[in-house]
């Protein structure tokens, strides 16, 4: 029986990918991948610990998979079995190959690599997609060409999570310069959350700290300025990653006790953890198949699920 191929970290599922995605996809992680490196030009150079790999390191990786991959892809549309030589992502980085790559001139490489997959792999024949070459890590492994570019959208999702997670935790130890001396009620769940079902909440009137107190400060998403002429409104909007949370006002407000948005963490453990520091009832609910969950509500009594994929 064949195991579905599933990233452990992430939850991405190449059999779930539609090839005709792929590009459109690929093409807008880059995109907001680049806009990270733009954005946060200092943030994006810092290791957030030595072992891991700096947000611009891991964008030079992501620009030379896809366009590794676009070489993989041709090969694989010209060749019977190709048998690509490896790529050694890795070593580029641990070698200092990327030492001269700035932020900005790495966020422009981004944006031409998607852009050169995804043209490429437009053109790629249908009757070529199911088309095997053997990749040489793990060795002898077939792939056809739609895992292959399935690959590509995973690895530059996958490292741009990684790469907003770096920036974020940056930008957070700049902003407590490094203390290490928080009192366990100003503890947050750095980055753990990582994807979204859903998207918009309401919330009363006039209660935009106490939204930022939990969504920033438990949760640990990044609060971000509204556009100016939505800020007029009220409400505030919260990021993680690809994750956006936007909270609007509602005069007549009803908190949504029953539907709910279900967000994706990496630890679940930690997250209950510090949300009971925070002294926020925790309600741990029947695993659903594949995941552990839990709900919570916000300040304003809106439920939220949290849900972490089970390994393996
Ligand atoms: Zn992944």
């Amino acid at each position: 029986m064949d195991e579905i191929e599933r990233c452990g970290v992430c939850g991405f599922v190449w059999d779930e990918v539609d090839p005709d995605d792929c590009s459109s996809r690929i093409l807008a992680s880059a995109g907001s991948f680049a806009d990270l490196l733009e954005t946060h030009p200092g943030a994006s150079m810092v290791r957030p610990t030595a072992s891991t790999w700096s947000s611009l390191e891991y964008a030079c990786h992501v620009r030379d998979v896809l366009l590794n991959l676009r070489d993989r892809v041709v090969l694989g549309v010209v060749e019977e079995i190709p048998h690509p030589p490896a790529m050694h992502g890795t070593p580029r980085v641990e070698l200092g190959l990327y030492g001269d790559d700035t932020p900005g001139v790495t966020a422009a490489d981004l944006r031409v690599a998607a852009a050169l997959f995804a043209r490429t792999w437009d053109r790629v024949p249908e009757d070529r997609r199911e088309q095997v070459l053997v990749y040489g890590s793990p060795s002898g492994v077939p792939r056809t060409l739609n895992w292959v570019a399935a690959q590509a959208l995973h690895e530059t999702e996958h490292h741009l999570a990684d790469a907003a997670d770096g920036v974020h935790v940056h930008e957070v130890e700049a902003a407590t310069d490094g203390s290490s001396t928080e009192r366990s009620s100003d503890r947050r769940a750095t980055a753990n959350i990582f994807g979204i079902e859903h998207v918009q909440l309401a919330m009363p009137r006039g209660r935009e700290a106490e939204a930022i107190g939990f969504y920033e400060g438990v949760l640990g998403l990044r609060s971000v300025p509204k556009p100016d002429h939505l800020a007029v409104r009220g409400g505030c909007w919260f990021e993680s990653g690809e994750v956006r949370i936007h909270l609007g006002v509602a005069d007549a407000f009803v908190p949504a006790s029953k539907a709910h948005p279900a967000l994706l963490v990496r630890s679940l453990p930690e997250l209950v953890s510090v949300l009971e520091a925070h002294g926020i009832e925790v309600r741990v609910d029947q695993p659903l198949e594949g995941f552990d969950r839990c709900y919570a509500h916000d300040p304003f009594g809106n439920r939220i699920e949290f849900m972490q994929r089970r390994v393996g």
